[in-house]
């Protein structure tokens, strides 16, 4: 590490159980990050800052005055940009040395495994089911850590999905795919704008252990956060033996439902 860099990073680097170690892995890290809105604009920010190496950001919209409520790595002047180069000049002016791969797509499964298995950890911060499902089978194809944030009106929660662990439960086995949920979006139904800087920094803090190799990561826990009342709670979930995406067991038997 380069002088300029031990001072940028010093207050990783005092913390002992972050160290040098930690600091340089991260530098050497490759993330992907699905969504430059609400919840990727900190988690962008936060981990540009932290010194990620290379962010691929995918988002396929464009900077709209209905997102500057909440969306802070957008600006007034940039209104009609693609979110991702507004979120690639936000992260360069934070921090020049993170490479930034902006891409306006909508991801299918295809070009999910290809930017997918470039990574060494993938963020979503989508804002709908059929992407985040996805995304989930795309990490569990791969082995690849997967931080999803989700948040709406007042409620957030975060989970760590990490196959290389055998027995680590996936998105799936929490949020079995169903035809019939009914989805609730930021955009007709309304979210408080702190509270997806409150999820971003939580997605933000796993990633950075994860990629870091330090810390207890949020795997087989469901962080939630009611932001009205300001209650934060955990529940533990397991693998579902049945699960049609992570079980190995269940792919060749019929399905038990
Ligand atoms: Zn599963």
């Amino acid at each position: 590490m380069e002088d300029q860099q031990l001072l940028r990073y010093a207050r990783h680097i005092l913390l002992d159980e972050f160290g040098v170690e930690a600091q340089e892995r991260i530098l050497a890290s490759r993330i992907l990050v699905v969504g430059a809105g609400g919840l990727g604009s900190p988690v962008v920010a936060y981990l540009a800052a932290s010194g990620v190496g290379s962010i691929i950001l995918v988002d396929d919209d464009q900077v709209e005055l209905s997102n500057l409520q909440r969306q802070i790595a957008h600006t007034t002047d940039r209104l009609g940009w693609d979110k991702v180069e507004s979120a690639k000049l936000h992260i360069e002016q934070l921090n020049p040395e993170v490479k930034v791969t902006p891409v306006v797509q909508r991801l299918d499964e295809q070009s999910l495994m290809h930017w997918v298995q470039q990574v060494d950890l993938v963020l979503d911060c989508c804002d709908n089911f059929a992407t985040r499902h996805a995304i989930n089978r795309a990490c569990v194809a791969l082995r690849k850590p997967l931080v999803s944030g989700a948040a709406i009106r007042f409620s957030g929660q975060v989970s760590t999905y990490d196959l290389r662990q055998p027995d680590a439960p996936c998105y799936h086995c929490l949020f079995p795919e169903a035809d019939d949920v009914e989805e609730l979006r930021c955009a007709t139904t309304g979210v408080l704008s702190p509270l997806l800087g409150m999820v971003g920094s939580v997605q933000a803090v796993e990633a950075l252990k994860l990629l870091g190799g330090f810390g207890e990561p949020l795997v087989g826990r469901l962080l939630s956060v009611d932001a009205f009342n300001m209650n934060w709670h955990t529940v533990r979930f397991r693998k579902d033996p049945a699960c049609p995406v992570c079980s190995a067991e269940s792919a060749g038997h019929a399905k038990h439902a």
